[in-house]
């Protein structure tokens, strides 16, 4: 309020009698306050239509972006790229989407690149930085993956360096004097998100070399890191967001293979680049086989199936087994290793050369190829091995990230599922739409199909709410596996309830049940901390508190060729030859396994061959003499493999 208003109140309100004067600055105080209340409103409104304006022209931003053609041979790069991509990357051909991809960042465009895991993000950077001039600054959150693209262009003789926490004053120091030095022949530098964020005198030296026009572009690994709607958000990544402020004219390129539409515009508005050329591939690997099977409940069990399996099934090739946690990726590998097999543990709480030197080993035993299965384009297994007694391992793990149950629900959808092609489940996961021709039998459902059968859950369902409820009254919480007993007439007897046993259901068919009904909705998961660890207990869900029935079970009748295999018995009777006439280079497997059967047969249930731990994925290669020994890493998968 200036001057002159306050004098114009003072006039207005100074009569004789302060109360009537009081009276009318309250009535005037109201009034005001009701037209800031109509003006607050009416901005809000502009706000909102302001966004709205925004979201449209960034949107016709891209929609222009998306009709060009950035798939063309002729721009002024394109025969020093071809060049390059040929004669140093030894790349015959590219796949979909590279191309556009490098087009669009060497013409200054910012664009986002959605592709599956081996797909081939990384060219997408690497080839046009060794176009441009300057150097392109790498974001990744995985020193591994660092490592190994270091690794491999060092090979390539392309100058590239990496600076992380584990980095030495030394290396640090040559980073920063190559970043601005316009003779230097450094073209990748990486870096850790938490590097650019804490780093103030890196961020200085950033300037600089985007003062001298050497910051040719920002290529940002794992980009779904920025968003909370993601699986993996990581708050160094919203430092991000001031990079577009700083460097207007270097342009960005984020990667990722989290395709959520939600995520991808979260992530332009965090980083600033709304309005991007936004590239997405189709997730569909046609040389990955997917397989469930199910995990022994015993560790020795499950230490020889593994066994049996890399002596075997992939008797002198290689691969990574994927594990919950650093101690069971230390225990596995152990266990393995003290039955001869070439196997080492790879995680975060290794010393930085004592992962890297698994790491080269594991690279260098001629598979040429390091993160996940079939990036070599050759056929590959992917096998997780599922048990009901991991889910609560995982979900206590996961409940307190945004979307970790729902990611956590839909992978055990996929591995509870007997019937349904395994690419139409990962398909619906990435909002795409598989044909169950894009499989072309490279699942174990589509191998051998299975006659589809549904089973009824409602009987079940009411059977299980009835032990809740009487648990309940006992005030006793229950576990999964607590709850499992009691449905089989096990457990403590004062928590029986006689009439709710399932009689004649098998432990295993008992355990998809009641994973069934969580994933469902009907049961639900309750989360209780205590000073040591979260526990996960099981009470009602949603569909049961309102009344509705579960849904039904799809489960797998029997097998519908005559020859079928089970894949349970594949793995101790297979021989060890191989199948040269297999079109994928995947083994066939042999005969039924009876308990499988009559599993099936007793109680309809859920196919055996649905049990989730540890997720396997081998590298099949049939131009490998299997007489050469190959080497496995065994891989934590939680979170702290990145460096921090
Ligand atoms: P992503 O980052 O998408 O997970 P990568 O960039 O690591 O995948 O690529 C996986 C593998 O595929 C790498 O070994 C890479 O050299 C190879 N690759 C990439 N593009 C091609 C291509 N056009 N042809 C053959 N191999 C390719």
């Amino acid at each position: 309020m200036d001057e002159c208003e306050v004098i114009e109140v003072k006039e207005t309100y100074a009569s004789q009698d302060p109360a009537t004067d009081l009276k009318k600055v309250e009535l005037a105080i109201k009034k005001v306050t009701q037209e800031i209340q109509v003006l607050q409103g009416h901005k809000q409104q502009l706000i909102a239509k302001r966004e709205k304006l925004r979201d449209a022209i960034q949107q016709n931003k891209s929609a222009q972006l998306a009709q060009k053609d950035w798939d063309r041979k002729d721009f002024p790069w394109s025969k020093e790229l071809q060049n390059i991509q040929e004669n140093t990357f030894k790349i015959p051909k590219l796949r979909a989407h590279q191309l556009p991809t490098m087009n669009a960042t060497l013409s200054g465009e910012d664009c986002i690149l959605i592709m599956p895991t081996g797909g081939g993000k990384s060219l997408c950077y690497q080839l046009p930085a060794h176009v441009s001039k300057g150097v392109t600054l790498v974001v990744s959150p995985l020193v591994s993956l660092m490592e190994d693209q270091i690794m491999g262009l060092k090979a390539l003789n392309i100058e590239a360096q990496m600076l992380s926490a584990s980095s030495t004053r030394e290396q640090v120091n040559g980073v920063h004097v190559d970043m601005t030095n316009p003779n230097s022949t450094l073209k990748l530098l990486y870096v850790t998100p938490e590097k650019l964020s804490k780093s103030k005198r890196f961020m200085t030296k950033l300037q600089k070399m985007y003062q001298m026009g050497r910051f040719a572009r920002l290529a940002i690994d794992e980009v779904h890191c920025c968003s909370q709607w993601g699986h993996d958000f990581r708050p160094d990544y919203k430092f991000l967001g001031v990079m577009k402020k700083m460097f207007p004219s270097t342009p960005i390129l984020g990667l990722t293979a989290t395709a959520t539409s939600r995520v991808i515009q979260d992530v332009q508005k965090i980083l600033e680049i709304q309005g991007c050329l936004i590239l997405k591939a189709s997730f569909n690997r046609p040389n990955l086989f997917y397989e469930v099977r199910p995990k022994p409940s015993s560790h020795d069990e499950c230490v020889k199936q593994i066994q049996h399996m890399l002596q075997k099934e992939f008797e002198g090739q290689s691969g990574i087994i994927y594990t919950m946690t650093i101690k069971d990726a230390e225990q596995l590998a152990s266990d393995l290793r003290s039955q001869g097999l070439r196997v080492a543990p790879y995680h975060a709480q290794l010393d930085a050369d004592v992962r890297s030197r698994v790491h080269t080993k594991w690279v260098k035993n001629d598979y040429q190829e390091s993160g996940r299965a079939g990036r070599d384009g050759e056929p590959a297994k992917c096998i997780v091995f599922w048990r009901f007694g991991d889910l609560a391992r995982q979900s206590t793990m996961v409940f307190t990230e945004q979307t970790g149950l729902e990611n956590l629900y839909g992978l055990i959808t996929y591995c509870l599922d007997g019937v349904r092609c395994r690419r139409n489940l990962i398909a619906e996961h990435f909002d795409e739409a598989w044909e169950t021709s894009d499989c072309a039998g490279m699942c174990d459902h589509c191998k051998i199909p299975r006659e589809i059968k549904t089973m009824e859950l409602g009987d079940y369902g009411q059977k299980l709410l009835l032990i809740l409820e009487k648990s309940s009254r006992l005030d006793q919480r229950l576990t999964g596996q607590k709850l499992v007993d009691l449905f089989l007439g096990k457990g403590p007897t004062k928590q029986r309830v006689q009439e709710a046993t399932a009689t004649g259901v098998l432990r295993e068919t008992a355990e998809s049940i009641v994973a069934y009904l969580l994933v469902d909705g009907f049961l639900k998961e309750d989360f209780h901390f205590t000073p040591y660890s979260t526990l996960s207990y099981i009470v009602p869900g949603p569909k049961a508190e309102a009344g509705i029935k579960p849904s039904p079970m799809a489960v797998g009748g029997s097998r519908k060729l005559s020859n079928c295999s089970s894949l349970q018995s594949s793995l101790i009777n297979e021989s060890s030859g191989k199948d040269k006439s297999s079109k994928s280079g995947i083994k066939k497997t042999v005969k039924q396994s009876s308990k499988e059967e009559s599993t099936l047969k007793k109680s309809g249930g859920a196919s055996s061959n649905s049990q989730n731990s540890h997720s396997l994925s081998l590298h099949s290669n049939e131009e490998q003499p299997a007489s050469k020994k190959r080497r496995i890493i065994v891989v934590d998968d939680s979170d702290d493999e990145i460096d921090d």
